[in-house]
């Protein structure tokens, strides 16, 4: 990558200021779930905030990946995931929602407590949210580059149709997933396990064509589930199920016959490398025929099931952590453990997709042995939304300071709207004293009951381990 002189950031610094509006009280790099749970936070608090996404629509992984379903909201007592990422999902439920596990009467989605998303709705939904926020929107538009002084971040510059442009905020939420915005500043970071290898990568898939009632017969006659392990036994049997491949990551009936699917592995992945990720989207793709191939043949109703859409772009599960103040760690899983400046809570078990097929069994043994019990859960520190060495910088999403084994849970998009609703509202309260308060210096008794006056759940009944 070509290295650019300080003088030539400068000069198109300058070059940038006077074409549009420049300076905002909050800038959100990335709209996915923890994009858009903060750019709507920052907003509904009171805050100029811009929301800057490099493709055309919301989402991130849900829709720009195709990933079939929302994960647990629940820990099956307490309803962990209140707030924005609720609001979310009670918005989409309004419409477009007819999955047949879906029970209305109880809100419960067949034994499970995972929710179907129709990506098209979910796009609009997230439109209708953001919008209504008062969040400014940029689509087709990436963050390319950062300006910063002492820790501060001054500038982001962004490309898009215009060419590029530099915009001022006084505080910046880093969505992209990836942590880019975190790493251009110079936060720390690390990457993958000791052999600096990451989750393989999935291209999820919608198929159309099944017949419902065919394959609710067959889901309820054979006790089938969002893995359809019945059928896949079966093909692992006769050899046919698609190789490399252990299991179905999950399958959920959207509406009408459609069901997306998390299918299908891509190994070896280095999210980083445009390059890499060339060769792995094309790969993924070449194997598609392959998965309805085995659908066809293997699970009752979707004997003429038809490829509809695919990604667009590749799921990808794991890239960089930043290092932030507290790095929440796998014995914090171990212990439930919660803090004073706990600002979300969840309980999903460990889920660590083999870097190589060879991982799999393991991490699926691991997936499954780290279930908590029904009522447990673990809290997620505000610190670890801090950069270590950054003043105005707040990470949310799969990013956040965690180790390699407990990003297996924070990684989920449930946990990602919680974290960006927390780091949109810590910048709204550093915007109260005029944008001066360093956010880890905001007082996280006072983000809590604001979070909690924002119905985000927030536990204060046990003993605090901090
Ligand atoms: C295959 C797969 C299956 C999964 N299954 C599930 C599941 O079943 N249930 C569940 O809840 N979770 C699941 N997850 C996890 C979950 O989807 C992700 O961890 C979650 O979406 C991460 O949210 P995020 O906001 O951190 O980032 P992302 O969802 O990755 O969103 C990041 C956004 O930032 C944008 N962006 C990136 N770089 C830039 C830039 N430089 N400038 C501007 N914009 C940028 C991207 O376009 C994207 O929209 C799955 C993930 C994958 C990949």
């Amino acid at each position: 990558m070509l290295q650019k002189t300080m003088e030539e950031k400068e000069k198109s610094y300058y070059k940038g200021k006077g074409n549009m509006q420049n300076q905002y009280d909050v800038i959100v790099a990335g709209g996915g779930p923890s994009g858009v749970a903060a750019a709507i936070a920052a907003a509904r608090n009171g805050c100029n905030t811009l929301i800057i996404e490099r493709e055309a629509f919301f989402g991130g992984m849900a829709t720009l990946a195709c990933v079939p379903a929302f994960g647990p909201y629940t820990n099956g007592v307490q309803d962990l995931i209140g707030g924005i990422g609720r609001e979310i999902l009670e918005e989409l439920k309004k419409g477009g929602y007819e999955s047949p596990f879906y029970d209305r009467k109880s809100d419960r989605i067949e034994g499970i407590d995972w929710y179907p998303i129709d990506p098209e709705h979910l796009k609009r939904v997230l439109d209708y949210l953001v919008i209504k926020s008062g969040s400014k929107v940029l689509f087709h538009t990436a963050v390319t580059d950062v300006k910063t002084h002492n820790g501060t971040i001054e500038a982001v510059q962004i490309f898009g149709k215009a060419g590029f442009q530099w915009l001022e905020a006084k505080y910046f939420i880093d969505c992209t997933g990836d942590g880019d915005l975190a790493a251009m500043a110079g936060a720390p970071w690390e990457y993958g396990d000791a052999q600096g290898r990451v989750q393989a990568g999935t291209l999820c898939f919608r198929a159309a064509g099944i017949d419902v009632e065919q394959f609710m017969d067959y889901v309820r006659r054979e006790g089938e589930d969002g893995n359809l392990s019945v059928a896949s036994e079966k093909a692992k049997k006769d050899g046919h199920f698609p190789a490399g491949e252990t299991k179905i990551g999950g399958m959920a009936l959207q509406e009408n016959g459609i069901a997306g699917l998390n299918f299908g592995h891509v190994y070896n992945l280095k999210p980083l490398d445009p390059w890499d990720l060339s060769r792995a989207e094309m790969e993924a793709r070449k194997r598609l025929p392959e998965m309805i191939g085995f659908l066809r043949e293997y699970v009752p109703g979707m004997g003429h099931c038809v490829l509809v859409s695919s990604g667009p772009y590749l799921g990808i599960r794991e890239s960089r952590r930043i290092k932030g103040r507290y790095t929440l760690t796998k014995e914090d899983f171990k212990n439930r453990a919660d803090f004073p400046d706990a600002i979300a809570y969840y309980s999903y078990p460990i889920d660590i997709h083999g870097a190589v097929p060879e991982e799999n069994q393991g991490n699926e043994k691991m997936y499954h042995n780290s279930k908590y019990k029904n009522g447990e859960c673990y809290g997620v520190p505000y610190r670890c939304l801090i950069p270590v060495g950054m003043k105005n910088l707040a990470v949310a999403g799969r990013s956040i300071s965690s180790d390699r084994t407990m990003m297996g849970s924070v990684r989920i998009m449930c946990a990602c709207f919680a974290t960006g609703q927390a780091a949109g509202t810590a910048a709204a309260i550093g915007m109260r004293e005029g944008g001066s308060l360093e956010l880890g210096d905001v007082d996280t008794g006072l983000l809590r009951r604001r979070l909690e006056e924002q119905k985000v759940y927030i536990k204060n009944d046990i003993t605090l381990r901090y």
